[in-house]
């Protein structure tokens, strides 16, 4: 049976986008094809992945990686009421860079009840293909040109595919975003489907980070609502709830 590299395994509360509030089991995958400046999750493969046990409690179990699927489905099996979660968010780093193990390990979580919600950078839609019949629910980013980079040919292809299932879009926007970016943004929603529900979530403030002026964000809602229907600003809540 294939085996996977783990982050880290918890159970808290959804904090960003349409989904904020409901308790998830969360998944996180090391590994990223993207670079993204205002990045603030690790994404290299540790040695050992941690596991909070009692949801809350900052006890972590440490546990070594890779680890058999075989393992991680009693892992969880064990470890949690499945009945109590809405989902399983599989988040990252990028975690369509594990395609091949999630293509075995979702149905097998699906066939206990449990839900895949699925948070990923929006940039690999031939992976998504691949595990797309095991996803209920598709938090696609669109990340935004940065560093000489744009991303729009193949974030087009993946929230058409997307359009399977339940589907909405995140864009994390700061005080450099431009007008012209939102705009190219905005008009490739709309030529797939301008009902898709479009979170505008403002970077979370840090030293060294300032978050978009209240003016800014305002203007920017403004112009997705010229040819989108459903367009919400919601910050990321979890951190200043304290939660993981
Ligand atoms: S896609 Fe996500 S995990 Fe990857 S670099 Fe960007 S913010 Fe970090």
């Amino acid at each position: 049976m294939f085996s996977l590299p783990v982050t880290e395994i918890f159970s808290s509360i959804q904090g960003e986008g349409p989904y904020v509030g409901v308790r998830q089991i969360f998944l996180r995958l090391p590994n990223c094809n993207l670079t993204c400046p205002y990045c603030d999750t690790e994404t290299n493969i540790p040695l050992q992945f941690r596991m909070e046990t009692v949801p809350g409690s900052r006890h972590f179990n440490k546990l070594n990686n890779p680890v058999s699927l075989e393992k991680l489905l009693e892992l969880l099996l064990q470890t949690y009421d499945f009945s109590l979660h809405h989902s399983l968010s599989v988040t990252g780093g990028e975690p369509l860079l594990w395609a091949n193990e999630l293509q075995v390990l979702l149905p097998l979580l699906r066939e206990k009840r449990l839900k895949i919600y699925l948070e990923t950078n929006g940039t690999l839609p031939d992976q998504l293909l691949q595990v797309l019949p095991w996803v209920d629910v598709i938090s696609m980013d669109i990340k935004l040109p940065f560093g000489g980079q744009a991303f729009w040919d193949v974030h087009e292809p993946f929230l058409r595919y997307g359009l399977q299932k339940e589907v909405f879009v995140k864009i994390v926007v700061n005080t450099e975003t431009t007008p012209q970016d939102l705009k190219d943004a905005r008009d490739l929603i709309a030529r797939v489907d301008s009902s898709i529900v479009t979170i505008l979530q403002p970077v979370t403030k840090t030293h060294d980070i300032i978050t978009p002026k209240p003016y800014q964000l305002l203007e920017w809602q403004n112009l997705f609502l010229e040819k989108l229907i459903n367009v919400r600003v919601i910050p990321q809540t979890h951190v200043f709830m304290g939660q993981l």
